[in-house]
Order: C-alpha cells, then structure tokens, then sequence
C-alpha cells in the first residue's frame, strides 16, 4: 500500500525479538535482518510494525530496499500521517523559532531528529533546499503536503531539490534531477554570525554550506589570534569568521570552484575584515602540510575540517589514521598559546575516539594540548540521546602550549 492511503488499513510488519529490544531501547530503525514478515508491503509504505508473536509496535515507514527497512514514525497507531506530518513540519519549524538565533540559514528539519525520517529541508535566506532520502517521502502526495506546508509556514521566494542520486539508487527510486520545485529563484545571500555568504541552490556540496558548522565558527572566533590557516575551507566557513579576529588568513581546498566562491565571500565581507585580504591555496592539504611542516611554517590559529574520512564502520582505522596525521602536522606548526580547531564528520568515529587521536597526535608533536570547547553539530541538527546516529559532528577547539 503506498504511503498516500494511511488512512485504510495498514499493512504489517513483523518483526525479530533483537528489532522489538532495539525499538524498546529508544531507537528507531530495524535492520533488513531483523524483518520476520513483510509480505506484499509495497515500498515506501506506511506500516503497522509487530513483534513476532504479532504484538503492535507502532507505526513506521518501509523501505524495500534499503540495509534500514524500518523507520519509526509513532509508538502508537496513526490514523491519518498527512495530518501527522503536517504537525511535526510545524512543530520543527517552533524549534528553530525558540533555539536559533543570529543567522537567516539553518536546518529547518532534520530527519529522525524531528521525527521526520527521510526529509531534510535547509534554508538559505529566502530559498528552501529539500533533500528526499527514503521511499516514503518520495511518495507524490507527500511530497506536495511537505511543499504546500513549507510555502505557506516559511513563504519562501524558491524552494530547490538537491538529489544525491546514490540515494535513490540505494532505496531502489528511478533517478531525479536537482532542480526548482516551487518559486523561480536559485541564487540568494545569507547570513550567519553576521557574516555573509553567498549560496547558489544548484551548485556546490550538501545542500549548499554546512551549516551543522554554524555555531562552532563563532566559538571558533572567540578564541582565534594572529596568523591563522584555514585547511579545507571550501566556501570560507572558518576563514571568514575568524579574518576579523587575525592579522592574516590563508585558506586550503582541493576544489577550486570552492575557493572561487570563498573569494566572493571575502568580498562580501571586506569591511569586517578591515579590509584585508584572506589567501586561498588550492592544493591537496595532506601535501600542503606536509611542505609547509618540513619548512617550518607557524601560525597562531588552525582549524582542520575535512570530508568525511570513515564512511563506513570498516574504514574507521584508516580515517583514524588521516586525522591523526594531519593534526599532528597541525600541532607542530602552532606557537605556543596557538588555537587548533580540529573537526571530524564521520559518524562511526565516536567522540571518544577522536579525542584518543588527539591525545595520540598530542603525545607525538611533543606539545600540551588544553581543551578549550568540546563541541558537536549546530542545535538546528537536533540529536536524538536514544538514536546516536543523529549524532555526528565533532569539533574540538584546543589551546596548545
Ligand atoms: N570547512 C568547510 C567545510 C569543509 S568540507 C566549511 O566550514 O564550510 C571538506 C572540504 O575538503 C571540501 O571543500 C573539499 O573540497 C575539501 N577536500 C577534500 N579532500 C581534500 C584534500 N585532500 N585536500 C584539500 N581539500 C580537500
């Protein structure tokens, strides 16, 4: 049954004892493995989960193909998911309303951190960008309840998809094209921290900035100091923030349309910087480091903020590996009193771990490393204590002596 007929008799899952103890510990996925029984359910629809002696679960969204099958939307029956999706669009939106402050970009929904699996909506300013990650929220009319809601609570002049199509190739969905969905505007500027940004809706990575950043750079700014090395800046997040704070600013990216709109940015926000110059090196920031480190440059602020390197739980040690090299390099190069702000997106690298390599790194380049801000993901990309996977960002901003 598609996800469209919530309101006729839902089709049943079942589902193994380990599924129902994972479901009763908090969490909110069952595994493909832990499916006893799902015959005919039609992908991507709404379903009545049961342990195996048939006992009611709650309610989920199914995915016929993905390692996830089961996504839990209620402990309880629901009669009617539009009007349940509408609500918890609105109750998303209050959130923001009551916890973000200082920008006009922020994560509006955050899929299982607002109890809305599958969708991500960001917003720039006045355009909406919407990702779809399951067959649930593919579904026609659910994608127009989501449209319709955003439009008439946000009143945005645009609202743009971005399309990872490894996504739908995992959820077995046939291949979208990024494109407007509502409104004919794909370009705006936007805002945060007082700095500014440009941000074009059909262009660059995630869905544009990584706004999971937003509050670490103004902590990152407090602390920043004289001649600072912003390594993986992409679009400028660290560079712009902390050029008002240093005396000079070198931004590090492999991608060089990247640095083009870093360079805009700096132009947006020359008067904050009081007019200097921030520099933007294309090169690979492994070779970087390792040339600079050899000829013994110093700088006083470093922020380390590169792509996720673990994508899987089996490239953990390798990752661990990457991170402990470059911020090695890092500690090396800083002078004494300087500020790392190392920073790592991988999920299955656990916050204790990274630390562990930091501790590593710390021990090798022979220097003390005091914590100053132990800190994760901006709190528009809420995380849910019992789902640790809404969990992610880590970013650690250190005094080095
Ligand atoms: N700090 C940025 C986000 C960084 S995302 C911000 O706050 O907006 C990771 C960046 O690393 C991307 O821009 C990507 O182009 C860059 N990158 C990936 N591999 C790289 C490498 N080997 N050397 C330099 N940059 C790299």
């Amino acid at each position: 049954m598609p996800a469209t007929s919530a309101r006729l008799k839902l089709p049943a899952v079942r589902i193994s004892s380990r599924g129902a103890a994972r479901l009763k510990s908090g969490h909110v996925w069952v595994y493909r493995s832990d499916i006893v029984a799902a015959d005919s359910v039609a992908p991507g629809s709404i379903v009545n989960v049961t342990d195996q002696r048939g006992k009611p679960l709650g309610t989920a969204l199914y995915s016929s193909s993905s390692q996830i099958a089961i996504r839990m939307i209620s402990s309880g029956p629901v009669p009617d998911f539009s009007a349940l999706l509408r609500q918890r669009i609105a109750d998303a939106i209050a959130y923001r309303d009551r916890i973000v402050r200082d920008t006009n970009a922020y994560r509006v929904i955050f899929s299982e951190g607002d109890f809305l699996p599958g969708l991500i909506v960001d917003r720039y300013n006045d355009i909406l960008s919407l990702q779809i990650l399951t067959q649930a929220m593919n579904a026609s009319l659910i994608r127009e309840i989501v449209i319709s809601e955003l439009t008439r609570r946000q009143n945005p002049a645009a609202i743009v998809e971005r399309v990872d199509p490894r996504v739908r190739e995992l959820e077995d969905l046939p291949p979208n094209a990024s494109g407007l969905r509502s409104g004919d505007k794909t370009a705006t500027i936007f805002t945060m921290n007082g700095v500014q940004f440009h941000y074009d809706a059909l262009e660059g990575q995630k869905t544009g900035a990584f706004l999971d950043q937003r509050e670490n750079y103004a902590a990152a700014a407090q602390y920043a100091h004289g001649e600072a090395l912003d390594v993986f800046c992409y679009q400028g997040g660290f560079a712009l923030h902390l050029a008002p704070r240093c005396s000079q600013v070198t931004g590090v990216d492999s991608s060089r349309p990247a640095l083009e709109v870093a360079d805009q940015n700096a132009t947006l926000n020359r008067e904050l910087a009081g007019r200097r110059e921030i520099e933007w090196i294309e090169a690979n920031a492994f070779d970087l480091l390792k040339d600079y480190a050899a000829s013994n440059r110093c700088y006083d602020t470093i922020a380390l903020d590169p792509p996720a390197f673990a994508k899987t739980r089996r490239d953990v040690d390798s990752a661990l590996r990457g991170y402990k090299e470059l911020n090695l390099r890092a500690l090396k190069m800083l002078r004494p009193g300087g500020v790392l702000i190392t920073c790592s997106c991988s999920y299955h690298v656990s916050q204790a771990a990274f630390l562990d390599m930091l501790t590593a790194a710390a021990l090798d380049a022979h220097r003390t490393v005091r914590l100053v801000e132990v800190r994760g993901q901006a709190r528009d990309h809420p995380v849910l204590l019992n789902v640790p996977e809404t969990a992610y960002l880590k970013c650690v901003i250190s005094s080095v002596s």
